[in-house]
């Protein structure tokens, strides 16, 4: 996963009834704003503005540093981008600090600060205005206390960060500048105070033992959550990615022209969706777009819905009928599996495009048409024609644009998006409130190789929102293949040749891999040839055909 990726609903987790929630399976709690600034100011009252801003600056400190710790601990592939500086913007609008304008980094050796951060709306400068109205001095204590613990986590080397302009004296910003502990010059010695000596290095010590203790909800399975889900169906086709990007780019393109599409893709990876989104940005889009599967209809049922036909012109005929294409004159015809047309029907199919004229089947009239038409096929059309199957001069009529739609496995950055969007349609269908995906399960979506594309992810998120208990979608709600995790070849059951342990490894991962060759050729860097040629080898092909 990716820090672009995460969501804060998939970090927290609710106990159903209320009581507890956590955050990347700490136990947590809400508190506000002002109920928190009335301790700060109790505090002052008691103990004094040196001691109460050294407890608030070392309790930010150890806050910024065990989140840093959670994450590296829970999310590694998060955690290798915390170093670019991506991470911890994120992680101060998640909390509510405040909002970050820009964050720079730098090696920190040279004159330039290790780490700049102007923002806004902090939540602690917001609270000494309304508490006190505008200071004198600076009011985030927490928050630099929290970024310096945040960032020696990340560096795993001390760094201090003080605040030289704050909104709460009436500055336009709070701007916190980080730098290493020894790169702090004599004049920052008074700033530092109240830092009061925490580090990295104690730190570490002091908190190693809690660190222990890791709190896991426990599943519940009555639900009592409401859940806001602000994904919606219209934002499909979801295209995080960058191949998806350019893909509706190039839709919205072709869309304008009335140019004949071939959507092309593997099986599952949403054709008839990318149908749809042509049809609607095209200027036909006030007319009917109109679908029909070629590959489940014989020829002559074929034949009759494309074409229509008149009153007895076969047996069973009892009226005239108009076919698809003509319904669908001024818009859009879509024609799925193309490439299980017919030699004739291929031959009717073409003079159509080419005259755009239609006889109904039995009909001596001829009539003028005007439909756009997009095919799809997930069959290698050009090696149909080459193989005599398909006619070629209909394959340069119908492909005068490809549009490939890549498989779910190349557009990772759409996983997680198309999966909440499909988690809040099977609630919604469903009737049930599942909040969200646990981040383990979330990376074991974004692990997976999709051999059935969005279609397989659809059936997936439905299956695990029948299942689960609640509140969220957890690693155990998905099915087997997502776990299966092939063991090490131990030789506790004896020495084994080489040869066997490489047929029964092969034939382990085709099962996990529901028998997709080409997927389990290539996860074992082998070609499909030296794949079938092993099967045969050991006598297996016939149990994966
Ligand atoms: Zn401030």
């Amino acid at each position: 996963m990716k820090t672009s990726q995460l969501d804060l609903r998939e970090l927290l987790a609710f106990k159903p009834h209320g009581g507890t929630m956590s955050f990347l399976g700490q136990r947590a709690y809400l508190t506000d704003m002002v109920s928190h600034g009335m301790l700060r100011k109790e505090l002052l009252k008691t103990i004094g503005e040196k001691a109460t801003r050294t407890i608030i600056t070392r309790s930010g400190f150890i806050r910024g540093w065990l989140l840093a710790e959670q994450i590296k601990r829970k999310m590694p592939e998060v955690w290798s981008e915390a170093r670019q500086g991506k991470l911890g913007p994120m992680i101060c609008s998640m909390f509510g600090f405040g909002e970050v304008l820009t964050s720079q980094r730098t090696d920190g050796l040279s004159d330039a600060p290790l780490v700049e951060t102007y923002f806004i709306g902090s939540y602690e400068a917001d609270q000494e205005l309304r508490l006190n109205g505008q200071s004198t001095d600076v009011a985030c204590w927490e928050q630099v206390g929290f970024a310096s613990g945040y960032v020696s986590n990340v560096q795993q080397r001390t760094v201090y960060f003080i605040e030289p302009e704050c909104q709460a004296k009436g500055d336009c910003h709070c701007r916190l500048v980080g730098n290493y502990i020894d790169q702090w010059g004599d004049e920052a010695l008074p700033l530092l105070q109240y830092y009061n000596g925490i580090n990295n290095d104690n730190i570490k010590s002091e908190v190693q033992d809690i660190l222990k203790i890791e709190e896991y909800f426990p599943r519940d399975s009555n639900i009592n959550l409401s859940a806001k889900n602000n994904f919606s169906h219209s934002s499909y086709p979801i295209s995080n990615s960058h191949p998806m990007q350019k893909l509706i780019e190039m839709a919205i393109n072709v869309a304008k022209v009335p140019t004949s599409i071939l959507v092309t893709g593997e099986s599952g990876v949403g054709k008839e969706k990318l149908v749809d989104f042509i049809h609607r940005h095209s200027d036909r889009n006030n007319k009917p777009l109109l679908a029909i599967n070629c590959g489940a209809l014989t020829e002559s049922l074929l034949d009759s819905e494309l074409f229509g036909h008149v009153k007895g012109a076969f047996t069973g005929a009892e009226n005239n009928k108009m076919g698809l294409i003509e319904s669908a004159n001024g818009g859009t015809l879509f024609l799925d599996e193309v490439g299980e047309l017919s030699p004739s029907m291929q031959t009717k199919l073409l003079r159509v495009i080419q005259e755009k004229q239609i006889r109904r089947v039995g009909d001596n009239n001829i009539k003028d048409v005007d439909v756009r038409i997009i095919s799809a096929t997930n069959k290698d059309l050009e090696a149909a024609v080459e193989a005599g199957d398909f006619r070629q001069d209909l394959y340069y009529r119908l492909n005068v644009i490809e549009l490939k739609i890549p498989p779910l496995r190349n557009r990772g950055e759409d996983i997680l998006p198309l999966a909440r969007c499909f988690l809040s349609d099977f609630n919604e269908k469903l009737g049930r409130k599942i909040t969200g995906f646990n981040y383990k399960t979330a990376d074991l979506l974004l692990n997976y190789d999709w051999p059935g594309n969005i279609r397989q992810l659809a059936n997936t998120i439905e299956r695990a929102v029948v299942l689960s208990p609640g509140p969220q979608i957890m690693p155990e709600d998905l099915p087997e293949e997502f776990h299966q995790n092939i063991t090490k070849p131990s030789i506790n059951n004896g020495i084994k040749p080489l040869n066997t342990i490489e047929k029964d490894y092969i034939v382990s991962v085709l099962e996990t891999l529901n028998n997709n060759k080409a997927l389990t050729a290539k996860k074992l860097g082998m070609s499909l040839a030296t794949l079938y040629r092993k099967l045969k080898e050991y006598d297996e092909l016939q149990n994966f055909d």
